[in-house]
Formats: structure tokens, sequence, C-alpha cells
């Protein structure tokens, strides 16, 4: 039978899942959750199985490219037999099974995963210094994700960087982070704080706008487009200086919404359509009721259901979060 792809309602193609495996996280990034963060109860989250017949059933109908995030993908128990699973549709309909981390468990893993095909991975790090790490994640130790970064690296896999820009935490600290990656070999991305689900703090006070940070990188330094496409938020350029190349997410634009070609998934089994909306269909009563065709007809409602675009505005001092879920729950 012909392969049918995702196509929605304003004819994107949907290629790309992000699949959420826990909600739970090692850490509590100030940005993220608060620090008393409310986990779910274990019954609600998908199983390995349901994990596994949700990613494939996405590969079944064209889906080429997997992201693994959470919470803390790492923490989840069985997440390498998860992988290990998933590898048969790598060169069989898909052509990339990647994750996003926090790092704090790589050492052990970064083997594994690239033994098991994984040859990317995302790592979030926000700052080099220890202090500021402590500050920024709570709960969380720089040097054990210094040293996974390492692992990852001596495995093979290739790392990307990701920062969330911070106003008055991490912004001074940019140049020597672009120096670290550079020196390492690791591209780098800069994140625009979102406003998903409520935290201690007011996030306008933190939000740091990408315009600004890349202003201050021009004074010094030449920056060239590239015509790279991801399909997100992600925009990239190149430093003539150096060859670096640098990546910006800022999810508040709306100029990539046109060409969104991804959906999420997250712990429980929500399939949410677009990180900025409520748009939502229930695969997991779904699945363990009606089995895969159920799961395969869901699909399609999501497509029908799939928004033109998100909402967000941070600018509103005080105001509620335009998403009441966490970026943990939804899978970043
Ligand atoms: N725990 C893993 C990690 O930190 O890489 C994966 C999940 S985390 C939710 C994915 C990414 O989302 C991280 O890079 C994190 O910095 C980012 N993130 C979390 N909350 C955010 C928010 N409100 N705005 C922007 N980025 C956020
Ligand atoms: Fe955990 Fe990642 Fe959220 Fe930090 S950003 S609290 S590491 S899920």
């Amino acid at each position: 039978m012909a392969m049918r792809p995702l196509i929605d309602g304003f004819g994107r193609r949907v290629s790309y899942v992000r699949l959420s495996v826990t909600d739970r996280c090692d850490f509590r990034c100030s940005y993220c959750m608060p620090l008393d963060m409310a986990f779910l109860p274990k019954r609600d989250v998908l199983t390995l199985e349901e994990l596994d017949q949700i990613a494939s059933a996405f590969v079944a109908r064209g889906v080429n490219r997997i992201r693994l995030t959470g919470g803390e993908p790492l923490v989840r128990k069985g997440f390498l037999e998860l992988v290990q699973g998933l590898s048969r549709h790598i060169g069989a309909g898909l052509d990339e099974l990647t994750l996003t981390t926090n790092g704090s468990q790589l050492v052990r893993f970064a083997e594994g995963l690239f033994a098991a095909g994984v040859r990317r991975v995302n790592v979030s790090l926000d700052t080099l210094d220890p202090a500021l790490f402590r500050q920024i994640t709570r709960k969380g130790d720089l040097a054990p994700v210094l040293e996974g970064i390492a692992a990852a690296k001596a495995a093979g896999l290739r790392v990307k960087l990701n920062m969330v820009a911070l106003k008055g935490l991490n912004e001074d600290e940019i140049p020597e982070m672009m120096a670290w990656a550079a020196e390492q070999g690791f591209d780098l991305t800069f994140i625009e704080t979102m406003p998903l689900g409520l935290i201690e703090e007011d996030r306008t006070d933190r939000y740091l706008p990408l315009s600004e940070v890349r202003r201050g990188l021009e004074a010094r330094l030449t920056l060239h487009d590239l015509s790279e496409r991801t399909g997100g938020p992600a925009r990239y350029v190149r430093v003539a200086e150096t060859g670096q190349k640098l990546g910006f997410i800022t999810p508040l634009t709306h100029n990539f919404c046109e060409s969104c070609n991804r959906v999420r998934v997250t712990a429980t089994g929500t399939l949410f359509m677009c990180l900025g909306q409520e748009d939502r269909v229930e695969l997991r009563d779904l699945l363990r009721t009606g089995g895969p065709a159920a799961l395969d007809a869901a699909l399609d409602t999501a497509m029908r259901l799939k928004p033109k675009g998100h909402d967000f505005q941070i600018e509103r001092r005080d105001a509620d979060p335009a998403v009441g879920r966490h970026m943990s729950m939804t899978g970043g």
C-alpha cells in the first residue's frame, strides 16, 4: 500500500515529531518549571511499548525525523531499550533518531546511544560557570554535564549546544560560550524564553530578545545568514571570521509557522499540533482501546486540526503564560 503522508489543512507536510518520554527531570531550570513541580503519576505516562507504537505509527505515515525529549529523557527507565527498538526504522523510513538532553546522565549513555544508531545529540547548556549553572538549574551540577558532553564527543556523537539567553544571567557569557563551542567543534544555538507554564518569577524579567544578542555580536563580527531551514523556528548564520555556525531560535516570531513541519507528543500521549496552541488529540486511550488502526485514524484527525500558527506574546507583564503547560510537558 502506498504511504499516506501527513498533510495538514494548510498543505504543510508533517515529517518531524518530538516525542516526550517522561515529564520528570533531575533539574528544575528556573525558566522551565517551578521548584515544587508536581510530576504525573506513572500510570498516566505512556509505556515503552506505547511510545514505540506511536513513534512507529508516525514513521509509517512518512515522518523521517524523531527527536526524543522530556522532561529529561535519560532519566526514563528503559530509555536505551526504547532507542534500540526504534533504531529498526533508521534507514527504513527514518533518517534521524535524536534526543535533547540536559547531559547529566550522558556519561552512562553516550556509547549505547551511538551503538543504537543515534548520531547527534542536543545538549542544553546555559552557562560554563558552576555557580550560575546551579543557580539556573537549581539542582544541577556543571561537572557531570561537561563530562557527559565529552563522553558524547568521544563516542562519535555530534553535539549541538542549546543556550537559553537570559537577561542579567548569562548574557555576558555569550562570547565565552561561542569560543568554547568553536574549540570543541560544537554547533551552538541560542533560544529565547517562551511563555510556557507558570513558574515562580515573571519571565519578562529574564526575557532577552535574540535580536539584541545578534546586534551585539554584529558589533564585532560579520554574520552571514544561511538558507538552511529545519521547518522550525531556528535560523542559522555563519560567523565569517571563524566559520562557526550559530542558530537563533525565536519562537515568539511568526516567520516559521507557514513552513512548520512538526508536531509534539507528550509523555501521556497527547498530540499537540502547535507548541503555542491548545489544539490536541489524545492518543493514549485511543491506542489502548482501538489499537494501531485507531491511532492511524487519529493522525488524520490531527492533520485537520493543526492550527495555522501560534499566538505567543511575552511583552505583557504579569500576563498568564500564553500556554498553561510547561515545556517539560510538551517536550522541548
Ligand atoms: N531536559 C532536556 C533539556 O533540558 O535539554 C530536554 C527537555 S527541555 C524542556 C528542552 C529545551 O527546552 C531545553 O533546551 C530548555 O532549555 C528549553 N526550555 C525549557 N523551557 C523553556 C522556556 N520556557 N522557553 C524556552 N526554552 C525552554
Ligand atoms: Fe529539566 Fe530540561 Fe526543563 Fe531544565 S529545561 S528543568 S533540564 S526539562
